[in-house]
This record gives structure tokens, C-alpha cells and sequence, in this order.
């Protein structure tokens, strides 16, 4: 299927530059420095925590990827929110084809700017086991169902210190240093063999482009939800916002996430029904309906 509508970007291009139209526009972007916690009171938000000191606020948005719900547990707030890891490999540059991207149950690949291949899993992930693996392991069933062939399970994190590690850290006061700021960055080693797969179904899919050569390879962890939705909502803390687990699609959607929560933030109509996306429906009784792919 071909879907001329599709845009790709360069993420290192892309982001940078989105940065840059949010600080135009007045935003202050702070960077090495972890939230720690909330600072709560009478029970709403009033601040946050930062290892650079207090800052005051009466709204607060965790958007904190893969660590979202360690953040949020912090608080007594339950989110079943895992992660899996997803491996990457970089061609050199290689003959012109036709400039589409592509994707089966094998591998995915796209263009890059500098004529080389960005390739991937088609749908392999490998899943690492911890603490909230086990508490959420029920409303994981229907996505293993569906996905056990493709998941590669481990029985730990690939380093220490990983959100869902079986050591890591879960208990912390404000003036501690966290597990955010011991792991500023999460940079699994990738699955080279994994990817030594994805690069021969990629000969052998088009092989007129002759051998691939790979520049280098590397991973990242992919937060997930039960159901693949992201969770675009208001916690159940005064004045505190979620907008976290976007499935392996919040580079696409990410910038329509932000809107979305902008106005919901301001009070404004959201321009979207928001039902799919609350929080509440892993508690309220709702059947795990899942949705697309990641
Ligand atoms: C290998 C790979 C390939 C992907 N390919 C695609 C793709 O082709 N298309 C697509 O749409 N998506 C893709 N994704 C998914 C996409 O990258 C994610 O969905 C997206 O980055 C999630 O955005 P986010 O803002 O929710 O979280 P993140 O991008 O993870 O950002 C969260 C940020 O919060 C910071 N943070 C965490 N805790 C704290 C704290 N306590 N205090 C301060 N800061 C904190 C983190 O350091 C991080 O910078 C891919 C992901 C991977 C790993």
C-alpha cells in the first residue's frame, strides 16, 4: 500500500528545529536537569522538584516517555505503562529507488538525506522483564496474544538503572537523587543479531540494490500501553496532565500531541474526543481493545 499523504523526517533535523519554533515562541527548554517529584499542596499541584531546586507552577505535564510511570508511582499513581526495545541500523549510502518507506512483519526501511537506509523490525521487539512487567502482566494478555511470536523476552533489563530494571530504584525524597538523573539517556545496546536478520530480508527483498553495508547500529526503548493508545489526559492529582505512552508513533504524532494537550491544559476544546485516550480506562472495567501496531 502506498500513501502519498505519508511525510518522513529526519529526527536530528526535525527536532532541533521544532525546539527552536518552541523557544521563538516563548517556551524556556531546560535540559539536564530531572524532575524529581511534584511539589503538592493541599493535595494539588503547586510546583515541581527539579535537581536544580523549586520551581512554582500550578499545571504540570508528564511527558516523560518510557519513565513516565516511574514518575507517576512516585505518587502513588498507577499507570501500566511498559517498554520494549527496538533496534536500528544505518546503511551507507546506496543506489536511488524510488523514494517511498516501506514495512512488513520482517523490516521496515526508509530513505535517508544522505542517500544511505534507515532500517528496522518490522514488528520484532525484544521485552525485558521487571517489576511492572509482573504487576501489569494481565492487561499485557490480549497484546501477547496477538504478539508473542514477535516478542523476544528477557529476563531483565539490558543495563541497571533501566525504568522497569528489577533493581531500579522506585522509592526516593525530593532531595535524592533519582533514577532520571543517573540515567539521563536510555541507549540499550541494539539487537545486533536481530538486525543482522533485518538486513537480509532487506537484499533479498530488493536486490537489485546490491549488498548493504552497515554504518552503525543502534536501539532505543518504545513505551507502550496495554492497547498501543497513548494516555492524553488529566490525572487524578490536581492540576496534573499525562500525555505519555505513544506506542513507537510519537514522532509523528508528537507535535499533534502536544496541541491536543495544550488546549486541554488551557481549558480549551481539545478539537479531538479524547475517550480512547483517558487514563481511567484501564481501571473502569473497559475491555483492552487494541489499537494499531507499533
Ligand atoms: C528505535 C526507535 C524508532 C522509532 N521510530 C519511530 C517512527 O518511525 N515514527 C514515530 O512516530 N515514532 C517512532 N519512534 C517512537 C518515538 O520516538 C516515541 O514515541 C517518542 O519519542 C515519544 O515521545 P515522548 O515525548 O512521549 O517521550 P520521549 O521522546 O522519550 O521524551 C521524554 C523526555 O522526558 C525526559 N524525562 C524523563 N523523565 C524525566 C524527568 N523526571 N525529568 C525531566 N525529564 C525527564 C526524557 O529524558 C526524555 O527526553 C521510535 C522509537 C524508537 C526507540
Amino acid at each position: 500500500m502506498v500513501t502519498p499523504s505519508d511525510a518522513r523526517a529526519e529526527p536530528f533535523v526535525a527536532v532541533p528545529m521544532l525546539a527552536a519554533l518552541a523557544e521563538q515562541a516563548g517556551v524556556t527548554i531546560v535540559e539536564n536537569c530531572a524532575v524529581r517529584g511534584l511539589d503538592l499542596a493541599a493535595g494539588k499541584v503547586a510546583g515541581v522538584v527539579t535537581e536544580q531546586g523549586r520551581l512554582r507552577c500550578d499545571q504540570v505535564l508528564v511527558a516523560a516517555g518510557a519513565w513516565s510511570s516511574l514518575f507517576l508511582r512516585h505518587h502513588g499513581l498507577s499507570l501500566p505503562q511498559l517498554s520494549v526495545r527496538a533496534s536500528v541500523a544505518q546503511t551507507l549510502p546506496m543506489p536511488d529507488m524510488p523514494e517511498i518507506s516501506g514495512v512488513d512483519d520482517v523490516f521496515a526501511w526508509r530513505r535517508r538525506l544522505d542517500g544511505g537506509f534507515t532500517l528496522a523490525a518490522g514488528a520484532t521487539h525484544d521485552f525485558f522483564c521487571g517489576p511492572d512487567a509482573v504487576r501489569h502482566f494481565g492487561k499485557y494478555i490480549p497484546q501477547m496474544r496477538r504478539d508473542l511470536s514477535q516478542t523476544q523476552i528477557h529476563p531483565r533489563a539490558p543495563a541497571p538503572g533501566f525504568p522497569d530494571g528489577w533493581l531500579t530504584q522506585r522509592r526516593w525524597s525530593n532531595d535524592q537523587e533519582t533514577p532520571f538523573e543517573r540515567m539521563r539517556i536510555l541507549n540499550p545496546v541494539p539487537n545486533r543479531v536481530l538486525l543482522r536478520r533485518v538486513q537480509m530480508a532487506f537484499e533479498r527483498a530488493l536486490p537489485d540494490l546490491g549488498p548493504t553495508r552497515l554504518l552503525r547500529t543502534w536501539a532505543g526503548m518504545i513505551d507502550v500501553m496495554p492497547d498501543t493508545v497513548p494516555v492524553l489526559d488529566a490525572a487524578p492529582i490536581d492540576g496534573l496532565y499525562v500525555a505519555t505512552g505513544l506506542s513507537g508513533h510519537g514522532f509523528g504524532i508528537g507535535p499533534g500531541v502536544g496541541r491536543v494537550m495544550a488546549s486541554l491544559m488551557r481549558g480549551d476544546a481539545p478539537g479531538h474526543d479524547l475517550t480512547r485516550f483517558r487514563w481511567s480506562r484501564f481501571t473502569d472495567g473497559s475491555k483492552i481493545d487494541i489499537g494499531p501496531t507499533f
